[in-house]
């Protein structure tokens, strides 16, 4: 099964859960069991000291992006 990120919006917590997607849904915080928790999505490797990356990915782009 895949593994999932979350942030708990109330406490901040983050945490990671091994879960179906249909059962993802239903995931609360580890810490303080509320709901109130946000997928995190893991797009773009955010990897700090790596140069060297040419291309026209729209990852972190100030200005672009709405919706
Ligand atoms: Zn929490």
């Amino acid at each position: 099964m895949p593994i999932y990120e979350f942030k708990c919006k109330k406490c901040g917590n983050q945490f990671e859960i091994i879960t179906s997607f249909a059962q993802k849904d239903k995931v609360t915080c580890s810490k303080c069991d509320s709901k109130e928790v946000e997928q995190l999505i893991s797009g773009c490797s955010i990897n700090s000291g790596s140069k060297g990356f040419d291309g026209g990915s729209s990852c972190g782009g100030p200005g672009s992006g709405g919706g």
